[in-house]
């Protein structure tokens, strides 16, 4: 996995506080998908506890979120924060991203280029939050934390991968705006968000 480059070392919050500020000044000056900046009225960075132990990650901002310039503040974030409540938890103890961090027009799917575009702006994020585990919420999320795996076959499943000099463990979800209107797939998405607790204990 390509997450070198990038200096580890850094636990005060100030201190993660400013390279996240630097992550987003960074995409701003080397014009990370242009023409999406362009129609966005917010670059959407994250929300959330930047020491928090687990981080997730969605696809990209929608309309709300573009307004707001805050990840999951729409239907899908009223879907997440319930399951994040079912699970024992909240906003405030997680982090919350997106792999794209400006909104594709029409809420598209990002593109592949997109996607590749700022994925080692995601990774620098992780390198400086230094979760012990990654959610990914949908495929475009997991595709790169799990290449050539299945969402269908493995969700709720965790995976330990190599990240840079770290053991990273990945615990793929579907995603909320998914699964929000599929009967199956929603059940399936709130057990899997109860059993991470679970998964958690296991892993301390
Ligand atoms: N869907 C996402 O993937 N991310 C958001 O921030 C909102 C909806």
């Amino acid at each position: 996995m390509e997450a070198r480059g990038y200096t580890g070392g850094m636990t005060d919050t100030n201190d993660k506080k400013a390279e996240l500020e630097k992550v987003k000044q960074a995409i701003i000056e080397n014009e990370i998908c242009s023409e999406l900046a362009a129609q966005a009225t917010n670059l959407v960075m994250g929300d959330g506890n930047i020491d928090a132990d687990i981080v997730f990650i969605g696809e990209a901002p929608g309309k709300n979120e573009d307004e707001q310039g805050l990840p999951f503040v729409g239907a899908a974030g009223k879907f997440l924060n319930e399951m994040l409540a079912q699970a024992g938890m909240e906003r405030g103890d997680v982090y919350i991203t997106n792999i794209v961090k400006y909104r594709p027009p029409n809420n598209r799917d990002p593109s592949p280029e997109e996607k590749k575009a700022f994925w080692p702006y995601l990774l620098k994020q992780l390198q400086i939050i230094k979760p012990k585990v990654v959610i990914t919420l949908g495929r475009h999320s997991m595709e790169y934390f799990l290449p050539g795996m299945y969402i269908s076959q493995i969700h709720g499943q965790p995976k330990r991968i190599q990240f840079g000099d770290e053991k990273l463990v990945i615990i793929p979800l579907f995603h909320p705006a998914a699964a929000l209107y599929n009967g199956s797939m929603r059940q399936t998405l709130i057990d899997d968000f109860v059993n991470v607790p679970v998964i958690l204990a296991k892993l301390n």
